[in-house]
């Protein structure tokens, strides 16, 4: 028997959070890529919006880019995209020497960051993300990847990008409902691991400084921060990583009941996360006051928690499959305190049930 043991050195790579970094993009890639081609991947909102002066910025710094726009939206999220990106890359001759710059949300990086994970075995990427959700989440800890027809996230890999660069006045062009969408994720970051995030967020609410770029780099370091702990300690989500999770259970299981169409993954998430804080005062001892405080906050931030219907068996069966997965039982992630989490196995959906079911408004 011959073993095989594969020492690899430890990826590092830096997560940075400030206003006007966009417009300095070309002095920032220069110094990632001296020389190298960069392929750059967008979508055709961003590149209507942003890709101008992003273009302009290359340019001064004297770098030849590649630019692809695809088509905004999940629906970009195929093979077929891939496909496409890595024969024009290959029609271009790209080899190992150049770069990937992903300019989007979390579409562009999970398609971008495939792409460039799979095309000549792998090509060094970098992010700048463009949507709220993007800037807290999707951009932080190299999982890339697309969509099946049988399912979300299907194909991918982890893939860890060379650095994220994070402009927050890029958030100034996003439509409300997306802008929404990444405060469900930085609520998530407050009840999983850090509460100051929760009140930093009601007080940014109160005072009407959501949209203000300074308090938002704040706002979004201190997430990327807590994100980056898990990545460090569990970069292929087999631990701790899992408990970035909370509210996402209930959430995967709305979003794919409603085909993806009725709710922004922020939306499903916030629910989830009501569900997952009512579970929590039943099942894991959270204090009823605490729940309610933050499904308050959730509401004032503008973001759903409560269902306008029962949910139907496509809800259910979508939670039966996620319980299949976990062969015996359903693992969801509650919290015992708000700052603290577990992982919860439920064996029967009883619970969980009565949860979703008293969400619902007027039943
Ligand atoms: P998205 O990329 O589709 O962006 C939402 C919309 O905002 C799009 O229409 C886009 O064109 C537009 N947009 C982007 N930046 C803009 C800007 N600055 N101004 C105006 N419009 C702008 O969606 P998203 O919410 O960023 O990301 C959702 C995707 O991220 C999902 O596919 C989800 O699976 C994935 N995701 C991945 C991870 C991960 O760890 N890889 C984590 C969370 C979510």
């Amino acid at each position: 028997m011959i073993q095989i043991t594969i020492r690899r050195a430890p990826t590092q790579y830096s997560v940075r959070v400030e206003p006007g970094l966009l417009s300095r993009a070309g002095r920032e890639l220069r110094s990632l890529a001296p020389g190298g081609r960069l392929l750059v991947v967008t979508d055709r909102n961003v590149a209507r919006l942003h890709g101008s002066s992003f273009l302009a910025s290359l340019r001064r710094a004297g770098l030849d880019a590649d630019t692809i726009a695809l088509p905004a939206g999940e629906r970009s999220k195929t093979l077929e995209t891939v496909r496409r990106i890595c024969a024009r890359w290959a029609g271009h001759r790209a080899d190992r020497g150049a770069m990937v710059v992903a300019l989007g949300g979390g579409v562009v990086s999970d398609v971008a960051g495939f792409a460039a994970a799979s095309y000549a075995r792998g090509l060094d990427w970098v992010v700048f993300p463009t949507t709220l959700l993007a800037q807290v989440d999707a951009s932080i800890g190299g999982k890339v990847g697309v969509n099946l027809p049988l399912g979300k996230n299907l194909v991918g890999a982890f893939h860890q990008p060379r650095a994220v660069l994070s402009d927050p006045e890029v958030l100034a062009t996003l439509p409300p409902r997306a802008f929404r969408s990444g405060l469900a994720e930085i609520a998530k970051m407050g009840v999983i691991r850090r509460p100051s995030i929760l009140t930093r967020l009601e007080r940014m609410a109160r005072l009407d400084r959501l949209g203000d770029a300074d308090s938002l780099a704040v706002l979004i370091a201190a997430c990327a921060r807590e994100k980056a702990w898990y990545i460090s300690r569990d970069e292929r989500d087999s631990g701790v990583r899992q408990y970035l999770n909370f509210g996402h259970t209930v959430g995967h299981a709305l979003e794919a009941a409603y085909g993806y169409r009725r709710y922004t993954h922020g939306e499903a998430v916030s629910l989830g996360m009501a569900a997952a804080l009512r579970l929590s005062v039943t099942l894991a001892g959270l204090d009823p006051v605490s729940a309610q405080d933050t499904e308050a906050l959730l509401g004032r931030l503008g973001l759903p928690i409560r269902l306008d219907r029962t949910p139907g068996p496509d809800f259910w069966g979508a939670l039966e499959r996620d319980k299949k997965r976990g062969r015996t039982a359903l693992r969801m992630v509650l919290s015992p305190a708000i700052g603290a989490v577990y992982s919860h196995d439920l064996h029967s959906l009883t619970a969980l049930r009565h949860a979703v079911l008293s969400l619902v408004q007027n039943p």
